[in-house]
């Protein structure tokens, strides 16, 4: 049996299936080895998948054994420009690779562009799940900006969870999840 609580992203998956179910749109923001992707393949009814490595996404075409996903090699800070439709699900997992190049990790400025970008195209009632890992230089920037960024999301539209492990040492990852409640041009008069 998985002691969920210590599987960080075993845990994460448990919002992600509250939200989605065969007929979803999920994106997978960080393909990487492609674990994620192939999850969401089989738990939704379309993926894209974003990865700025090559490696990773012709890696992970091989483990896909659906045809419902598009991967795409391209910073996912571009996301708009391929995924024209709403989505139920997006994912973020953070920082570089697992016995990968260290030195091929997400980045703050990139990683906050990619966030406002996927609320955009979230669905009301949507879920946009971010899994930090912040025991590097650029992962310690990362973390602070988006919590800045979530802070200050507006209530009325947006609502927001934050999941850390207090008493885990070495930086252990955190969890945030964001869900919008309505549209922002559904705005009433300010
Ligand atoms: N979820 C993945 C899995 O299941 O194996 C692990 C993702 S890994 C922690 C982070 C990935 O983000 C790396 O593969 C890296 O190449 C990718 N990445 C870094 N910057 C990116 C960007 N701007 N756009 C898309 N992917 C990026």
């Amino acid at each position: 049996m998985t002691n969920i609580l210590t599987r960080t992203t075993e845990l994460v998956k448990l919002f992600w299936n509250e939200y989605i179910d065969n007929g979803s749109v999920a994106v997978d923001m960080t393909v990487g080895n492609g674990c994620d992707t192939v999850y969401l393949s089989e738990h939704c009814g379309k993926v894209y998948g974003f990865d700025i490595q090559e490696e990773a996404i012709s890696k992970t075409k091989e483990k896909l054994s659906k045809d419902n996903v598009k991967l795409i090699c391209d910073s996912h800070e571009n996301v708009k420009k391929y995924v024209k439709e709403e989505v139920d699900l997006l994912v973020f997992n953070l920082g570089y690779l697992p016995h990968g190049n260290e030195n091929i990790t997400t980045h703050k400025e990139s990683t906050l562009k990619a966030i406002r970008e996927s609320l955009d195209i979230l669905k009301v009632n949507g879920l946009l799940s971010i899994v930090i890992y912040w025991g590097h230089e650029e992962g310690k920037k990362e973390r602070e900006g988006i919590k800045e960024f979530v802070n200050e999301l507006n209530s009325h539209y947006y609502h927001v969870a934050y999941m850390s492990f207090p008493n885990q040492d070495k930086c252990p990852p955190e969890i945030i999840l964001i869900t919008k409640r309505k549209k922002e041009e559904e705005n009433e008069e300010k």
